[in-house]
């Protein structure tokens, strides 16, 4: 075997470019899935394997795992088969012809060619697309670089949606939907902690698959995660990437959406399509029961607390549940001036005319920074280590491809998704590159020029590595980089905090920084603690790492299986909550109708 590689150059495939003249991709994607559907067909996984480039990748959501994996490498490929083929019934059905999914060349960079093919696919369970990276061989045969299985729906269980929605005339609506919205008879399946735009998309997707569900909150209004934040904050993703499922933006809207516009949106969304909502109310206690399998839960509401058994546990309470974090640093006591953490920042007004540091260097610190400078704020910026830039103009250009009124949302998400990460990454450094000495390079050297430390991402892979893997460390410019630029927002960079003097901060240089008021935009605390201040201890220990990719290049603990039985999480932004909202509901429900059992999902 010759030594791996992660992307399939034309140099390390040995292919010669002129072997691609004048190809026609629909033929060449059809002979490759007609064999491909045989050997599915015969089971034959040795052949199966012989499809694939011995590098290749078989990326899993669901249809054959029950799980997220990406399995790499012709033996272990069939290692999953041998395993799970026959047991899954995965069956190949048509090729895609439509237009957007019709066998497609690509040129991601100059030395790299892929043939695309989609192709309809159906499980014992239910039915999903996959998608299909075809790169040559030097016999001029296409061999398979990666594919996407994903479940898009269970077949005797299809979402109440469209055509299946509901026919008759409901004359009792009100009073039915009072009962169901108190849970007068009887306890739900699924109880949701948090009513941000995670949680309330899981609780449509499950309502959709007639799944009784709860969705707690400890806000008074739904959507005040957004409206606490501070007033100026617009998202930076257009309104078509953000959009939740069964429910566009109104094609009036802003292209960026302020957040308390999204915030009311949210409020509306919950009522028109009739989720359960608990506000003000708080999860006292969560207890495992393994015998039952299922959960005690004790809920404090309007003054008492009640009681209920549920099958089900989703925690959507966003990043680091809500828990700031603070650097711990030395002699706060001593400081004269204010100290807020960015989540407690709302406005400028009172900092006008005064002197303000704002420690971190990412996207919230970034738009503090500028708020408070435009109401006349003296802002110094304390950067510890280099933040990886992306002006928002190369942003929109590089999802705008895929991401317009044009493109089917469905299949932008799984186009999204469809590369293992392994490769993605190195395809990535191309374009971030291009991007940074290109479009974006007066901003890198601009930055630069006046001390601001600037970086590509991990590996050079761009802001998507950084949200991979940290979930922060990025910011996408809307304006501040030229303010910092012109000198309006100062720069102090390169070194981290020493401690509090009572007018201002002692850095590790030596040097001082005087102000009147400390913002820490440093992000939040560790994922598990709402787990463990509701579950206890060891459920936070069993879950297991969230965020962050594991060897195969899939986030860990979100979305599928945790270590804890019956326990999910869902969060992250607007469209990778739209997108894997399904895919936890699909789980709950194969669970639920007893199509799967835990030892169902493929854990090796
Ligand atoms: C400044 C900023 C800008 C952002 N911009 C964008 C953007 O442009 N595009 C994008 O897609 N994303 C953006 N995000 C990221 C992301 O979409 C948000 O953080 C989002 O709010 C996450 O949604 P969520 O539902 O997971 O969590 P949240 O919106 O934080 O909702 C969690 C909910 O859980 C509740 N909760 C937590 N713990 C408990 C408990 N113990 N009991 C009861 N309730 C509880 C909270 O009250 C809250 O309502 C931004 C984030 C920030 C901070």
């Amino acid at each position: 075997m010759s030594s791996s590689f992660d992307i399939p150059t034309l140099d390390n495939l040995g292919v010669d470019p002129t072997v691609l003249d004048g190809l026609s991709p629909t033929p060449e994607a059809t002979k490759w899935l007609t064999a491909f559907r045989t050997n599915i067909h015969d089971r034959a996984t040795g052949l199966i394997t012989s499809t694939f480039h011995e590098f290749g990748f078989w990326k899993d959501i669901l249809a054959l795992t029950w799980n997220f994996r990406t399995i790499r490498g012709s033996s272990t490929i069939k290692q999953l088969l041998d395993a799970r083929l026959a047991l899954t019934g995965l069956t190949v059905l048509s090729l895609a012809e439509d237009s957007f999914r019709a066998p497609t060349l690509l040129k991601p960079t100059t030395d790299v060619v892929f043939l695309r093919l989609c192709f309809e696919f159906e499980t014992n369970y239910g039915r999903g697309t996959a998608v299909v990276f075809l790169v040559p061989t030097p016999k001029t045969q296409w061999k398979a670089w990666s594919i996407l299985t994903r479940l898009g729906s269970l077949k005797d269980y299809p979402e109440k949606v469209g055509p299946l929605r509901n026919s008759a005339m409901d004359l009792e609506w009100e009073g039915r939907r009072l009962r169901e919205l108190n849970f007068a008879d009887g306890n739900p399946t699924v109880l949701i902690i948090g009513a941000g735009h995670a949680g309330l998309g899981i609780a449509a997707r499950l309502k959709y698959m007639s799944i009784s569900t709860l969705v707690i909150d400890r806000h008074a209004r739904i959507g005040d995660s957004w409206r606490t934040r501070y007033k100026s904050l617009c998202l930076h993703d257009t309104g078509i990437i953000i959009c939740l499922i069964s429910s566009k933006f109104p094609s009036t809207w802003p292209m960026y959406c302020p957040a308390s516009k999204l915030a009311d949106w949210l409020e509306f969304y919950a009522t028109a399509l009739e989720l359960n909502v608990w506000l003000s109310t708080r999860v006292v206690s969560a207890t495992w029961n393994e015998e039952q399998m299922s959960w005690c839960i004790l809920i404090y509401r309007n003054g008492g607390v009640r009681k209920m058994t549920v099958k089900y546990l989703v925690f959507a309470t966003g990043f680091g549940g809500g828990f700031p974090k603070m650097p711990d640093i030395e002699g706060k006591d001593t400081y004269d001036g204010t100290v807020l953490h960015s989540s407690q920042y709302i406005s400028p007004v009172e900092f006008t005319g005064k002197k303000v540091a704002v420690v971190g260097a990412g996207n919230s610190a970034h738009d503090i920074a500028m708020d408070l400078y435009r109401s006349n704020a003296d802002v110094t910026m304390i950067q510890r280590s280099s933040t990886c830039i992306i002006s928002l103009e190369a942003l929109i250009r590089s999802l705008g491809e895929r991401y317009n009124e044009h493109f089917p949302l469905d299949f932008a998400d799984i186009l999204g998704s469809a590369m293992p990460w392994l490769s993605f990454r190195v395809l990535l450094k191309g374009p971030t590159l291009h991007t940074a000495s290109t479009i974006d390079k007066d901003l890198f050297s601009g930055l630069e020029n006046v001390g601001f430390r600037t970086n590509l991402g991990i590996d050079g892979a761009g802001p998507l590595s950084l949200i991979f893997a940290r979930g922060g460390g990025f910011y996408i410019d809307t304006g501040a980089c030229r303010e910092i630029i012109n000198g309006n927002i100062k720069i102090k960079s390169g070194s981290s905090i020493r401690r509090f003097v009572s007018h201002g901060l002692e850095l590790e240089d030596g040097t001082q920084q005087e102000c009147d008021a400390v913002i820490f935009a440093t992000g939040f605390g560790e994922l598990r603690n709402s787990i463990r201040e509701i579950c206890g201890p060891d459920v936070a220990s069993k879950v297991g790492p969230i965020w962050g990719l594991d060897d195969e290049g899939e986030q860990q603990g979100l979305w599928r299986k945790t270590g804890q039985p019956h326990l999910w999480i869902g969060m992250g932004n607007l469209g990778r909550c739209r997108f894997h909202s399904l895919h936890l509901a699909l789980q709950i429900k194969a669970l639920e109708e007893g199509l799967i059992t835990g030892d169902d999902i493929y854990v090796q």
